[in-house]
């Protein structure tokens, strides 16, 4: 048995999700006749409370997407230096918009609106304006760590104030509401923009959603198209986000309380110095007198794969496919 820790990107439809995907009706989205795509984008829509939904092939597409509307030439983001947007997009602030970039720092990969008023630029030639923040919910370089609405009221109260669009990167979004038990309408009215993966710890083969205002989404929609990213009958796709919001959100927290255990097997190996607090279903572990190659290597020979994330660092991310049995073998391969 492989166990593959790698990412929850690599779960596999379920039965139930295959029937559904099967039988669902089907148009062409781009002349926005599927009525499953449009469903799916009707229903996320409606539980964030926002106004309208687009379907997209990857949570890239989606985040780009955000910071196309949020941006023109010249201008600039604000986001945490871990940010995905900025580490694992190829550069696409740049190559897709034009825009400059402010990192800031923080802990577990979270920023706060005191950093995000300081970093705000001067209205002055020699600056690019700064036009949009962008946060990540469940953080994933911090470990998988989690903002509460608490603390991004403050945030998006100053970028109400300075006149600064917020997205939210909510690729793992529910992965933290089911842990803080917050309603997501209470998310959808903090932020101009969230896009959340169905590809990952929800299950589906394929596929993200952006969410915002009837215009933005409009103007999206033309976004998509320029990337490539409009898709014919995507309904067969989308039938399979549905059945996840519907069947595979709440099971999430298993995969919470994996990782939490998970955690603490690793943290009993000589090797393992340190493991990110886990808030969520991502592992991450500092390591003392090894490489994460030698101890990656190791791991691979008894058939456990995980990913390097950073000069001392490896991650680990639980899912559907690692249950209970799965975990038990780790256990028994790592010791
Ligand atoms: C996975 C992920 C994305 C989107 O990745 P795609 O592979 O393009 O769907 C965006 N943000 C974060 C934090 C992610 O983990």
């Amino acid at each position: 048995m492989i166990i593959d820790l790698r990412s929850d990107t690599l779960t596999k439809p379920t039965t139930g999700m295959r029937e559904a995907m099967f039988s669902a009706p089907v148009g062409d989205d781009v002349f926005g006749e599927d009525p499953t795509v449009n469903a799916l984008e009707e229903k996320i829509a409606k539980l964030f409370g926002m106004e309208a939904a687009i379907f997209c092939p990857s949570g890239t597409m989606t985040n780009q997407i955000a910071i196309r509307l949020h941006t023109r030439i010249q201008t600039e983001v604000i986001c945490h230096k871990y940010s995905h947007i900025y580490l694992y997009e190829g550069g696409g602030i740049m190559a897709n918009s034009l825009a400059s970039v402010k990192l800031l720092d923080g802990d577990l990969g979270k920023i706060t609106a005191t950093q995000v008023a300081a970093s705000i630029n001067p209205d002055d030639i020699h600056a690019p304006e700064t036009t949009m923040v962008s946060l990540e919910n469940t953080m994933n370089k911090g470990g998988g760590s989690i903002y509460t609405l608490d603390e991004i009221k403050p945030i998006h109260a100053l970028c109400r104030e300075k006149g600064l669009k917020l997205h939210l990167d909510g690729a793992r979004l529910f992965n933290a509401l089911v842990e803080t038990g917050e309603n997501p309408a209470d998310w959808g009215a903090q932020f101009d923009t969230i896009s959340i993966c169905l590809s990952k710890g929800l299950g589906c083969p394929i596929g993200s959603v952006l969410l915002g205002s009837k215009a933005d989404i409009k103007r999206a929609r033309k976004v998509r198209k320029v990337f490539g990213g409009g898709m014919r009958q995507a309904g067969f796709l989308a039938a399979a986000g549905i059945y996840a919001l519907d069947h595979q959100v709440d099971r999430l927290k298993e995969d919470h309380a994996r990782a939490r255990k998970l955690g603490e097997m690793l943290l009993d190996l000589p090797v393992v110095s340190e493991v990110l607090p886990v808030s969520t279903n991502i592992v991450i572990a500092r390591l003392e007198g090894t490489t994460p190659e030698e101890f990656m290597s190791k791991l691979s020979q008894k058939d456990i794969k995980s990913v390097k994330f950073g000069a001392d660092l490896v991650r680990f991310v639980t899912h559907h496919d690692f249950g209970d049995e799965q975990l038990e073998e780790f256990g028994r391969r790592i010791r």
